[in-house]
């Protein structure tokens, strides 16, 4: 099959006097540098980008000491967007609250370069409503997108141990709710006007502060449609009738929990992409999953959810929609056609490697 050669540079053919732009790829640990070279292959077909290659994780921590240092944070800054795998691994799995942990390097970029808004859209493919664990007339037209807060909460609290006592803090600014909130009813208003806000307004009082502030600036969004739910009848509805969401904005801790139990709607992590926006400088884009240590190196990672993060930052960190649309309609190409990785694949022995779902789509990509 042939597949990278002879590709047309839009960018270079459209655009002669501009540089391209420029993509720090951090690959990251585990299956990260195999979904990661499979989605530069596809970028590489739409147009024509500079990459810088850098380590970030337990990649890091190898060769530096730590998750993420200055220079990496800087190099990653003054790009136009950044692309990453996975970060983390039994190599680095520590209890040593001093020790350096892979995911520090990913709460480093968010934090560094000021990305305050993760958003998750979940839409499971029609060609994969069977690989849901759900079904298939349950999941049958969720379109659905999480915004989550990414920067707040109790994932930056003060923590600490104290003899036989650990604690870690859960914090909330009025200011932060309100940036996340304005980045979700714009969303909603781009989409089917339905905003729903996620909370535990009950119990803990960053709750109630969150559903009051969401409240105000819903006065600002007359369009769109508000309701509050708590995280647990969230975490149920999200099962129980998907499709009843359009926009979903919650904090820090529950964003994290309930966009995985989304994805797990679309039958894989593998096919999920997500971007992370907000800061003055570029926004990050990576698949929802981890690293998957337990098929690191055999060759069949799935790499949609990073071809699909790929195409989310051409859309969302580049401008470059038409290209995002072309992957994106190149992915559902594929699926129709059947070809799976064993982690959507109905039976192993029909299933095929990174390399056969990548060489599919550079092809399909082709004039
Ligand atoms: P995981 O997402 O890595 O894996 C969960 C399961 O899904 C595994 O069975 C894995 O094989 C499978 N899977 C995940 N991505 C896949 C893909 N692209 N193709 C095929 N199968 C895939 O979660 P985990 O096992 O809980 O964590 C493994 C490591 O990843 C840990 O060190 C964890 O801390 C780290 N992690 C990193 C991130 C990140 O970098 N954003 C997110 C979650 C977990």
């Amino acid at each position: 099959m042939r597949r990278s050669e002879a590709v047309p540079r839009h960018a270079a053919v459209e655009a002669p006097d501009l540089s391209s732009p420029s993509v720090a790829l951090l690959p990251g640990d585990g299956i990260g540098p195999e979904i990661v070279v499979a989605a530069r292959r596809v970028l590489d077909a739409v147009g024509e980008f500079e990459y810088v290659e850098l380590p970030v994780g337990g990649a890091s921590i190898d060769i530096h000491g730590t998750a993420l240092t200055d220079e990496v944070l800087e190099r990653c800054r003054a790009a136009d967007a950044v692309l990453l795998g996975a970060v983390g691994g039994p190599k680095w799995d520590t209890t040593d609250p001093g020790a350096p942990r892979p995911e520090q390097g990913l709460l480093g970029l968010r934090k560094g370069l000021g990305l305050y808004a993760n958003l998750r859209p979940v839409k499971p493919s029609g060609a994969l409503l069977g690989a849901s664990p759900l079904r298939e007339e349950r999941i049958a037209g969720t379109d659905l997108l999480v915004v989550r807060e990414l920067t707040g909460g109790i994932y930056f609290g003060e923590s600490g141990r104290d003899g036989d006592r650990a604690h870690d803090d859960c914090a909330y600014t009025v200011g932060e709710i309100e940036r996340i909130s304005r980045v979700a009813f714009d969303a909603a208003r781009g989409r089917r006007g339905r905003l729903t806000s996620v909370d535990k307004a009950n119990v803990l009082e960053t709750s109630r502060l969150w559903r009051e502030t969401v409240t105000r600036i819903a006065a600002e969004y007359e369009d769109v449609e508000v309701d509050h739910l708590l995280v647990d009848n969230a975490a149920m509805q999200l099962v129980s009738e998907p499709t009843r969401f359009d926009v979903i904005v919650t904090e820090n801790l529950f964003g994290d929990i309930l966009s995985d139990e989304a994805a797990m709607l679309t039958g894989s992590l593998g096919m999920l992409p997500s971007a992370s926006l907000g800061g003055e400088g570029p926004g990050l884009f990576e698949p929802v999953h981890g690293s998957a240590p337990d098929i690191a190196g055999r060759g069949i990672a799935n790499p949609l959810a990073t071809i699909l993060s790929a195409a989310m930052m051409l859309r969302h960190g580049l401008g470059l929609a038409a290209e995002a649309d072309a992957i994106e309609a190149a992915v559902e190409t594929v699926l129709d056609a059947g070809l799976r990785t064993p982690d959507l694949a109905a039976e192993a022995d029909a299933a095929v490697g990174t390399e056969q779902v990548t060489a599919a789509i550079l092809d399909r990509l082709r004039p």
